[in-house]
């Protein structure tokens, strides 16, 4: 029998990242609106979270997956990326070497994912004013350097959580 429905795609959208960058705290920021100052333990990111995201009208449906514990560079599985239709890449603005690791993350990344992922990188912690060691320019360039989407996140106040969610899902719609 053909089965018929409605439901919308998922797709795998997987946050990569060195650890400590935010990726837990964005996730749960965009799933509950809240976020927690403590560091989250590596067990609770362990799985996948789905949400459903309007654009335009129609509904994408994201099965976001939070990487815990393998984040040293190559130690996560590249089977984990051969499947992902998105990538949510982020760096901790008030950490240089979180952002120096991005170009590791990004050649493993060309190597491993569909050549049509979408890649979004986000320079998290933006509301980190005093403590910032990269700057919003130095983001956009490394975005522009290798053809992706750029957004400076803030976890805490919120700023671009769900526009960066929704930017994605409206690039998903449009190569489906
Ligand atoms: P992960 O290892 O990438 O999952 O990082 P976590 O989500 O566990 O966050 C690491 C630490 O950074 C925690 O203490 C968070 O509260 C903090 N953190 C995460 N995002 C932000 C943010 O946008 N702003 C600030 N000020 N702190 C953040
Ligand atoms: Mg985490």
């Amino acid at each position: 029998d053909v089965i018929v429905s409605d439901e919308p795609v998922v797709h795998k959208t997987i946050l990569l990242g060195d650890s400590g960058v935010g990726k837990t705290s964005l996730l749960v920021k965009f799933d509950t609106g809240k976020f927690h100052s403590g560091s989250f333990s590596a067990t609770v990111g362990i799985g996948f979270t789905t949400k459903v995201v309007t654009v335009d009208n129609t509904k994408v449906k994201l099965q976001i997956w939070d990487t815990a514990g393998q984040e040293r560079f190559r130690s996560v599985t590249h089977a984990y990326y051969r499947d992902a239709h998105a990538l949510l890449l982020l760096y901790d603005v008030t950490n240089k070497t979180s952002f120096d690791n991005i170009r590791a993350w990004l050649g493993e990344i060309r190597e491993y994912a569909q050549d049509d992922v979408v890649i979004m990188l986000l320079g998290n912690k933006a509301d980190c004013g005093l403590d910032r060691a990269v700057r919003r320019e130095d983001g956009e360039r490394l975005a522009r350097e290798y053809n992706v989407a750029f957004m400076e996140t803030s976890a805490k106040s919120g700023q671009n959580v769900e526009l960066a969610f929704i930017a994605v899902a409206r690039e998903l719609k449009c190569r489906s």
